[in-house]
């Protein structure tokens, strides 16, 4: 296992994006830890909200915000601000940063709250078919520390899951987090709010189970959430890559993130909301036929994106490769209509400009009108997909 050095600043944690737990189709937080039950619309529940609406609003603040402004923004009312502020620097989260230089109606300044980032942290890994990455960031989504460890897509998952395991308890040394402290939102119990994990798909993100991933046989039906949970302790939050990927920074609401690494995949954002489909498997775009003759995918068909993507690669033709791509992200873009296109993944990310030269080709050529569909192209950074999996970690506390 290698420990890097920590890496420079993240963007600013998905505000504007659905944050996950707050959509319709967010994860299934029930499951983790530290949650409320469905459906039980209790006090405690409400508390929880509107903390998160409040903490959503510091955050999105920045520098720092007063309780009068921010009452304008969630809408709660001043006596709710109030004693919301209180339990929230009582935990450490908020602290008092100053006065406004704007006085209220009384004629004071406002004192202005801000949000301590290191109250708290959250940890995202990605499990590649070659690679284990573990970041931990602060209540910002800055990473503060990173290690990765390579991996062998044919061995037991066991292992692999248990260096995971160790690597978490590396990362979190300084925390003083054991597995009984691991914090609740809200309770001040701990440091570090949990580990969300990405790794590719078919995943179930509601039972935590793998199906049938392609290039790790020995994946198959493994309960991935509950495994993780009982090595670490912590509450685990199970997504595929490409929705963390998705959801690791703001961006257009009509958005892919297309990931060429070891595997092709899509996540989507379409409306503002995450679409992760009816049994969390949407966005396996590596697998859209595109020859039906073409070469065998692991997937067990044939001319799938991917399987023409890795082909041209094995044989040093990027310029094939980007031209599948370009094929599928003309096809994507037709079938959603999303205005953005994020580019991620280890692969395409060592050499961006032969891809996003083939798409902008392909989408101008396939286009009716281009110019009124106009899509933009953006680059992911190489930690997009352990950012967006501790993103969900955050979501914890920040709804
Ligand atoms: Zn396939």
């Amino acid at each position: 296992m290698t420990t890097d050095p920590p890496a420079p600043p993240a963007p600013p944690a998905p505000s504007g994006t659905p944050a996950p737990a707050s959509s319709s189709d967010a994860p299934d937080r029930s499951s983790a830890p530290g949650s409320s039950a469905p459906g039980a619309l209790n006090l405690a529940l409400l508390r929880d909200r509107n903390d998160a609406a409040v903490l959503r609003a510091v955050r999105a603040a920045g520098d720092g915000t007063s309780r009068v402004e921010l009452a304008v923004r969630t809408g709660l009312t001043a006596q709710a601000i109030s004693k919301i502020t209180a339990r929230l620097l009582a935990d450490g989260l908020l602290t008092e940063a100053g006065r406004s230089h704007v006085a209220g109606r009384s004629g004071k300044p406002r004192t202005l709250l801000r949000l301590v980032p290191d109250a708290r942290s959250a940890l995202g890994a990605e499990i590649g078919r070659r690679e284990l990455q573990l970041l931990r960031t602060d209540l910002t989504g800055a990473v503060v520390a990173r290690a990765r460890t390579p991996i062998d897509p044919d061995g037991e998952p066991g292992p692999i899951l248990d260096r995971l395991a160790a690597m978490v308890r590396e990362l979190t040394a300084d925390t003083a987090d054991t597995a009984a402290t691991a914090a609740t939102p809200g309770t001040g119990g701990g440091r570090v709010l949990g580990l969300g994990l990405a790794c590719p798909g078919p995943l179930d993100t509601r039972d935590g189970i793998l199906h049938q991933v392609t290039g790790m046989p020995r994946w198959h039906g493994l309960h991935l959430r509950e495994a993780v949970q009982d090595r670490t302790g912590l509450p685990v939050l199970v997504e595929k890559n490409t929705t963390a990927g998705v959801l690791s920074r703001p961006g257009s609401d009509h958005r892919a993130f297309v990931y060429l690494g070891d595997g092709v995949g899509a996540g989507l954002v379409l409306g503002g909301r995450v679409q992760r489909g009816a049994r969390t498997n949407a966005g396996e775009f590596g697998h859209q036929c595109l020859a039906p003759d073409g070469p065998p995918c692991a997937c067990g068909a044939r001319g799938c994106l991917e399987a023409l993507c890795l082909a041209a690669l094995r044989t040093g033709r990027t310029d094939r490769a980007a031209a599948a791509l370009a094929l599928g992200v003309a096809n994507l873009v037709r079938l959603l209509d999303v205005e953005e296109v994020v580019l991620g993944g280890a692969t395409l990310l060592a050499d961006p400009e032969p891809y996003e030269a083939a798409i902008r080709e392909a989408l101008a050529a396939r286009l009716p009108d281009p110019h009124w569909q106009h899509v933009t192209l953006t680059r992911a950074t190489a930690l997009a997909v352990p950012q967006g999996a501790a993103a969900l970690a955050l979501s914890r506390l920040f709804g």
